[in-house]
């Protein structure tokens, strides 16, 4: 039988057919690139998810395998939700809880305490980090929190100024020996190279005695006639004799050279000697004034508070007595305004200088700021404090002191405490200020225990 032609209407239907199948192609090639990317991008989360994105770009590399392509599915879905799973906390992972797990419902207290856990500073600052935890630990309101927030604040800031300074120094002083290696390297490989030329001129010399040695040997071997021979020698002789004065000259010249840059190179060691001296003075100072009061010379109030929070420290770990003495001047505004400030600027040098000849060298004056002084006293109790005290203010007010050539008098008040095991720096310092107070209010020029 034979077949009858595709009538139009069917010819239309397979040209249709065709240009859809070729469309279905082409949107499935596209789709496979899709998907791939799509799985490169996803890449490195998780070991799971990784094992599932590989399987699926092996699939749709190849021709696509339904059965295959819903177990990868599900397979995928199971990486993807593990995803958003939370990650085990310490404890269901079987290990020790966190030691300051940070949720909503921590208290101020227990954030800055862990704060101050976390808190890695160098020595010095251990001790009062140990005094910080204590404190916060016994603090209950906000108020006195904020406080301790601000002395953790404190304590770091002036952690890292230090680390900022002492860095700062040393690497002045890294510059400073670099510079003198890199002076002492050139001068060494100068002087290798100068070895190195001494020793080619002697072997240039040995060379050239040797070859007339040599001319020489041959010609007597040979030589028929004295004469002759005598004149052979005596130029061979001359010849050597000429270079060793060659020899000579040139050692000579190398000899002077190396002398001057001996001699050189020893001024130039005196002078960085000199200025590395004057270095380690410059940072000496530097040091020192970072600490110093300007005005009048005596410790700053940073040495203070430094020394306040170690003795703090030695108290509550049953170390001896210390005792704290607050001192301030009567009335000294009105010195500012009958003479001046630059008349109570040196009635205050004065003061200090007074006080500090009234101290044992061990005992530290700091100027707290104004017209008011600290004294720290270690192995003092109340009773040698008082006497202390008394004995500086006795000493103030019997000073002639002279403004506009009359006689002025300078007097001051004085607060003494001896601190307790459970003192911070603050609380030692208020009491000793409230005794201070008490002293003023008591007619001044006195002194007052609390
Ligand atoms: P009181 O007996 O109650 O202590 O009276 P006071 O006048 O000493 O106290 P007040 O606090 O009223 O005044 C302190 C004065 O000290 C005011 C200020 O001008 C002066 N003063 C603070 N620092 C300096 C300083 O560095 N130089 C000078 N010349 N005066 C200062
Ligand atoms: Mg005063
Ligand atoms: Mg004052």
């Amino acid at each position: 039988m034979e077949a009858s032609p595709p009538t139009r209407a069917q010819q239309e239907a397979v040209e249709r057919l065709e240009r859809s199948e070729a469309r279905w192609l082409r949107l499935d090639a596209l789709l496979r690139r899709l998907v791939t990317r799509l799985t490169y991008a996803a890449d490195g989360r998780v070991a799971a998810l990784d094992i599932s994105l590989g399987n699926i770009r092996r699939q749709v590399r190849d021709a696509v395998d339904e059965p295959a392509l819903e177990a990868l599915l599900s397979e995928l879905g199971e990486a993807i939700k593990a995803l958003d799973e939370p990650l085990p906390s310490a404890a269901a992972r079987g290990g020790a809880p966190d030691p300051h797990p940070f949720t909503e419902s921590l208290s101020t207290g227990q954030v800055l305490l862990a704060l101050v856990d976390r808190l890695r500073l160098d020595d010095d600052a251990v001790a009062r980090l140990n005094a910080l935890r204590d404190t916060i630990l016994a603090s209950a309101d906000a108020a006195t929190l904020a406080v301790q927030a601000e002395a953790v604040a404190s304590l770091v800031n002036r952690h890292c100024r230090r680390i900022g300074e002492a860095r700062a120094a040393a690497e002045r002083l890294l510059k400073h020996v670099t510079e003198q290696l890199e002076e002492l390297a050139v001068y060494l490989a100068r002087e290798d190279m100068s070895h190195r030329d001494g020793e080619s001129a002697r072997d240039q010399l040995d060379h050239e005695v040797l070859g007339e040695i040599t001319a020489l040997e041959a010609h007597v071997a040979q030589a028929q006639e004295l004469g002759a021979l005598q004149v052979e020698v005596q130029q061979r002789l001359g010849a050597i004799s000429g270079h060793l004065k060659t020899f000579r000259q040139r050692e000579a010249a190398r000899e002077r050279e190396w002398q001057a840059r001996t001699e050189q190179m020893g001024q130039r060691i005196r002078e960085l000697e000199r200025s590395a001296q004057a270095m380690e003075a410059t940072l000496r100072h530097e040091q020192a004034l970072a600490s110093t009061d300007p005005l009048t010379g005596v410790a700053n109030r940073l040495v203070f508070e430094q020394h306040m929070a170690d003795a703090c420290l030695r108290i509550a770990q049953g170390g001896g007595e210390t005792a704290l003495l607050v001192l301030d001047i009567d009335r000294f505004k009105e010195i500012n305004d009958s003479f001046g400030h630059a008349a109570g600027d040196r009635a205050l040098r004065i003061v200090a200088e007074q006080l500090r000849a009234g101290l044992r060298s061990d005992d530290l004056l700091a100027r707290y700021g104004g017209e008011e002084f600290v004294v720290v006293l270690s192995g003092v109790g109340a009773e040698a404090a008082m006497r202390v005290a008394e004995s500086l203010r006795k000493r103030i007010e019997s000073l002639g002191f002279h403004g506009q050539q009359r006689p002025v008098r300078i007097t001051l008040s004085c607060g003494v405490t001896v601190l307790r095991g459970d003192d911070s720096p603050d609380t030692a310092f208020e009491r000793a200020d409230s005794a201070l107070y008490r002293a003023k209010r008591g007619g001044r020029n006195r002194s007052e225990l609390l």
